[in-house]
């Protein structure tokens, strides 16, 4: 079936490059045969998984979307696509996205954009910069796939298309083999139509890799799973009042409203929290985000790493390397690089990069301000946490649905950053996010908007304290 989904839904530009479906198929059943029906129905044996275009895999090419890297195949597997193929997935195929991850609506990419096909024909974003992976999931061309989020990647794409879209706490999945965008806050995360789904992905990658440096140590995972209990049957949840900004669509508002109310009526209980440094997070992000990615990005000259420009020799340098950046990289990325070096340069580091450093700190602050369980990066004893503290967050994703594609193609780049405003803050100080699809019934659609859509859905996101993955996973659960 997932095969077959793949032809028919070729026009939404879901994938960069996809292993043959003859092959698939053969490979499918081999897999039957060698199973005999014994394999443990838990594992991912046999399950399709699609992968972002930015970590890499031996057999396709990993191009992140870049015509810097179009040429590009990679001599070894990222670590969490070797455990996948351990566990018995099979990869199915290299997933469409934002130009080395770089965008909000997988628009800015060398492979084209992602089209995704509302209801009703219309148009929208697919969200970025992991929407091949969202898009994927949501036509089942897979039955899970790999995005990364560095600043709501994963989270946005599948509020965008009413998937379900986990965001690990940083560094519990390896990001060795995936091409950095920026790396104090690249997280590999995984998409699905379900959390129970994604749990089943996250448990075997969820492994310390000595060529990860920024790996959580092992006595640090010990004691995480020391320190963590079984989730309580009723969970409290934090209302962040600072969420419900002027610029909400109603209909997003309405339906945080609801599902809060859905998991009051099963046991949880309510609690209105504040995250004052929510405001300046948006602005600290686009500081940091693209000040080390100009950093990363340096080594793409066409002679270190890249595709080298045509018709240059390399007997000037500087031709060499500004043809070859000129050419290669996309205009959002040239962005990035240029914002990136401003910010770290002489007369701007203080004033741009080293104050939203500090709000970095001050949104972390913020979190560990509401919740009951102490960050366990800070504190061995995970009971000094706060009295009366919070144990997860209910919020939306995104101030609104998918934007139409006409209104992303008359959006600036500053307006294409606002909607990262809800998942930046738990990018920032690390901590584990979900984007869960809540179905929004017609009749409160058209009695909001005024016009009927079918079958649409807003996302909901679950946040947690450090290291407390399987409390939001579970959370998710019970919210779905
Ligand atoms: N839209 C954000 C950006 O462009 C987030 C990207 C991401 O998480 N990779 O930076």
């Amino acid at each position: 079936q997932y095969i077959a989904n793949e032809a028919k839904y070729s026009n939404l530009n879901a994938f960069v490059s996809r292993i043959d479906s003859k092959v698939l198929v053969e490979r499918a059943k081999n897999l039957q045969l060698n199973q005999n029906g014994e394999a443990d129905p838990k594992s991912l044996y046999g399950m399709p998984i699609a992968v972002k275009d930015n970590i890499c895999t031996k057999e396709l090419a990993t191009t992140a979307a870049s015509g810097m890297l179009q040429n590009f195949h990679s001599p070894y597997d990222a670590t969490v696509v070797k455990l996948l193929q351990d566990e018995g997935a099979m990869i199915v195929g290299k997933t469409n996205m934002d130009e080395f991850g770089m965008g909000s609506h997988s628009t800015h990419s060398h492979a084209g954009p992602v089209e995704m096909q509302r209801y009703r024909g219309e148009r929208s974003s697919a969200g970025g910069s992991s929407g091949g992976s969202a898009l994927a999931v949501a036509s089942a061309q897979c039955w899970a796939a790999l995005g990364t989020d560095t600043g709501g990647s994963v989270r946005l794409p599948a509020a965008y298309t009413g998937v379900v879209g986990f965001k690990p706490s940083y560094g519990l999945l390896s990001r060795w083999g995936v091409i950095a965008y920026a790396n104090s806050l690249d997280t590999v995360g995984i998409m699905s139509s379900n959390a129970i789904r994604i749990t089943q992905v996250f448990n075997p990658l969820n492994v310390y890799d000595p060529q990860d440096p920024t790996s959580l140590p092992p006595a640090t995972r010990t004691r995480i799973e020391e320190k963590k209990k079984a989730p309580p049957p009723s969970l409290r949840i934090g209302i962040p009042l600072d969420y419900n900004i002027e610029t909400l669509d109603p209909i997003v508002r309405h339906t945080w409203l609801r599902a809060l109310k859905a998991m009051e009526a099963q046991g949880h209980t309510l609690h209105p929290v504040r995250l004052p440094a929510t405001q300046h997070a948006l602005s600290a992000y686009y500081v940091l985000a693209p000040a080390e990615a100009s950093s990363n990005l340096a080594k793409y000259d066409g002679v270190r790493y890249g595709s080298r420009a045509e018709g240059v020799d390399g007997t000037s340098d500087s031709v060499l390397f500004a043809k070859t950046r000129g050419q290669g990289f996309g205009s959002e990325v040239q962005r990035r690089i240029l914002l990136g070096a401003f910010s770290l340069s002489a007369q701007a580091i203080d004033n741009y990069f080293i104050q939203a450093q500090k709000v970095r700190r001050l949104v972390q602050q913020d979190f560990d301000n509401v919740f009951a369980k102490a960050n366990p990066l800070k504190h061995q004893d995970a009971s000094s946490g706060v009295k009366k503290g919070v144990d997860v967050l209910l919020c939306p994703t995104a101030p609104t649905l998918a934007p139409g594609s006409v209104e992303v193609e008359n959006q600036d780049s500053l307006q294409a950053y606002m909607n990262d405003v809800f998942t930046v803050p738990a990018s920032l100080a690390g901590l584990p996010a979900i984007s869960v699809p809540i179905h929004i019934p017609d009749e409160e659609r058209a009695a909001i908007h005024g016009y009927h859509e079918i079958k649409e859905s807003a996302g909901m996101q679950l946040i947690g304290q450090y290291g407390d993955d399987h409390v939001v996973l579970s959370a998710a659960s019970s919210l779905q």
